[in-house]
């Protein structure tokens, strides 16, 4: 007996009975949205990490727009970032019309590559948008030193490692803002919502006036009269609702706790994994802690009989929800149809070709490790 009887997916939320009462309580509150709680929870996270300001926004998509804003990104700029990734990361300064520049990984740790980055930046470049695929950390110091060399803001896609931490230090932390999204597979959850942290004032004032249409109350605003207010600039409706940053308050007390269940469910699995051939378990930085949001083997089709493809339906046919992060970006026809070709980043397009995503979730038992390892055994045996 290989398979299961009930399907385990890769990733998913873990609510209890206080983060339910929470949001009830909330919701027979005065305020559904923009009220106490939100401030509550920016400040929540804000201390966690160990920044000044925290402002979040309807999904991590909508911070990462946000984030694009506040660093001044427009149609004349390039912004670079990890093909291996969601495609928010790229699309969030296509939005303003920037030209997104794919710079390749690194193969060890499947995050961007300091050094191929240097060689990708050109007079146009004004960010840089760097991902910690997994929840392991990029290599942050090494990219704010080329960041500051070259003058580029540095908005770090940490929505996979909230709760990871790179030298000592709680990602979000270091780059010049950082979002953590609060999707249900991410560490922890809102349903949907996102977060940018940051230490810079002029970035949290931008981040604030572009989640709420533009709108300001200025102090000459005031002096008009207290119903007086002023848009002035063309932002979103981008908020986060008093429920949400409710369950996010909740959430975020077991933040630690989730963590270091998904660090012991990727150990167990490298443990049992250790001995068998076919693939590679996922390499660890020395200095970072991951947040361990996925866990990804990389297949070796030297010296296996069966494609991924194989693998992966033999897999789900076992009922185990592997998955495959990511597609290179580029590769979407919607960024072919900008002219992208393939083969530009060599090391993103070959991980990929052998990426496989096993289930990790902190609600996961040991024995459903298990399971997923002795499938993937008989499979690839
Ligand atoms: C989930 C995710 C996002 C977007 O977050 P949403 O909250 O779903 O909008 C961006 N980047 C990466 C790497 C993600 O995994």
């Amino acid at each position: 007996m290989t398979g299961r009887e009930q399907f385990l997916p890769y990733g998913q939320q873990w609510i209890e009975e206080d983060d339910i009462a929470t949001v009830i309580e909330t919701l027979q509150s005065p305020y559904l949205t923009t009220g106490p709680k939100i401030a509550q929870f920016e400040q929540r996270v804000a201390d966690y990490v160990g920044v000044k300001y925290a402002v979040a926004f309807s999904n991590g998509t909508a911070a990462l727009h946000g984030a694009c804003y506040a660093a001044g990104i427009t149609e004349r700029d390039e912004v670079i970032t990890s093909p291996i990734t969601f495609a928010a990361s790229a699309n969030c300064a296509r939005y303003f019309g920037a030209k997104i520049v794919f710079s390749d990984i690194d193969e060890r740790t499947y995050n961007l590559d300091p050094e191929q980055l240097r060689r990708v930046i050109t007079p146009h470049t004004k960010a840089v948008i760097p991902v910690d695929f997994t929840g392991q950390p990029c290599d942050i110091d090494s990219i704010m030193e080329v960041a500051q060399q070259y003058n580029l803001v540095v908005i770090q896609d940490g929505a996979h490692s909230l709760g990871a931490s790179y030298k000592g230090k709680k990602v979000g932390s270091q780059a010049d803002m950082t979002m953590f999204s609060f999707h249900p597979v991410k560490p922890v959850t809102t349903a949907e919502g996102g977060v940018i942290v940051t230490n810079n004032q002029a970035y949290y004032e931008k981040l604030k006036l572009f989640r709420s249409h533009g709108i300001t109350t200025t102090s000459y605003a005031q002096e008009q009269g207290d119903w007086y207010y002023e848009m002035v600039d063309l932002g979103y409706n981008y908020r986060m609702t008093d429920i949400q940053a409710a369950l996010g308050l909740s959430q975020m007390s077991k933040l630690n706790r989730f963590i270091s269940r998904r660090q012991a469910l990727a150990s167990l699995y490298t443990k049992l994994l250790q001995d068998v051939t076919g693939f590679r378990t996922p390499y660890q930085l020395p200095e970072t802690e991951s947040g361990w949001h996925l866990y990804s083997i990389q297949l070796d089709q030297q010296q296996l009989t069966k494609s991924r493809k194989q693998v992966f339906e033999e897999m789900r046919a076992a009922n185990i929800g592997v998955h495959v992060h990511y597609i290179p970006v580029y590769w979407f026809p919607y960024y072919q149809q900008l002219g992208y070709e393939k083969g530009i980043c060599p090391v993103a397009e070959q991980w990929y070709e052998g990426a496989l995503t096993l289930p990790l979730f902190p609600k996961m038992t040991d024995e459903d490790v298990v399971d997923v390892v002795n499938a993937l055994k008989h499979i690839i045996r």
